[in-house]
């Protein structure tokens, strides 16, 4: 099964696709995380990503497919993958549709996470993350159980983003607009998205995913 998750940043795609991973068992894919990870370990991919990611702008077309191209190629794809932050353009779309034809397989639901605007800024300037094991949190939204301690590893250990300022969010908000919302009508072509109010509390959110997989499972 291959899932898309669509929407602005902040809408909680990252916590939504992690917890669909754990609970189906298919490779969860962030392009932003897979970013992340090559600008700290400083390859040349990372070294040119950064400026840009820093500024809220897009990595270009044939960077970001060839890096989803190779770790779609990976054993855990097998069953399929849920997509995080990818595709970003119609360019990415069109590339992946192609990777898949040529594997004989093909996108299955883009799920829409739905969100006001207003909301978005609150939202993203109190999130920040296990450095061990990735869990994501939220100052107000989703604290840690226990203060500074991780739930999930235990680690005192977390991390924020340096794109998750204000000046870099209207970046990333414009970007969102211009370049990936055109992707929505791309989609409704193939009559494959399911819109989902992504301003409800983060356990309803999930019991609708819930009921759109039990639908095309
Ligand atoms: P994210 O973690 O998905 O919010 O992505 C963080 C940043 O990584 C974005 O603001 C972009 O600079 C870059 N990025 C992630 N995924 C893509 C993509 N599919 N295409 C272009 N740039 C991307």
């Amino acid at each position: 099964m291959n899932i898309i998750f669509l929407g602005p940043p902040g809408a909680g795609k990252g916590t939504q696709s992690k917890r669909l991973e754990g609970r189906y068992g298919i490779a969860q894919i962030s392009t932003g995380d897979m970013l992340r990870a090559e600008v700290a370990a400083g390859t040349e991919i990372g070294r040119e990503a950064k400026g840009l990611m820093d500024a809220g702008k897009l990595i270009p077309d044939s960077v970001i497919v060839s890096m989803l191209e190779s770790r779609i190629q990976q054993p855990d794809c097998a069953k399929g993958f849920i997509l995080d932050g990818f595709p970003r353009t119609v360019a990415q779309a069109e590339a992946l549709d192609d990777m898949l034809q040529r594997k004989n397989s093909k996108i299955d639901v883009v799920l829409v996470l739905n969100v006001d605007e207003e909301a978005l800024a609150d939202r993203i300037s109190g999130r920040f993350s296990c450095s061990k094991c990735g869990t994501s949190y939220h100052d107000t939204f989703r604290p840690t159980a226990k203060p500074g301690v991780c739930d999930v590893c235990g680690s005192e250990s977390f991390t924020r983003r340096p794109d998750d300022n204000r000046e870099t969010v209207i970046a990333r908000l414009a970007s969102y607009r211009a370049e990936t919302m055109p992707l929505l009508p791309y989609y409704e072509q193939h009559d494959l998205v399911v819109m989902i109010d992504g301003m409800a509390p983060i356990e309803e959110v999930s019991a609708q995913i819930d009921q759109v997989m039990k639908r095309i499972a």
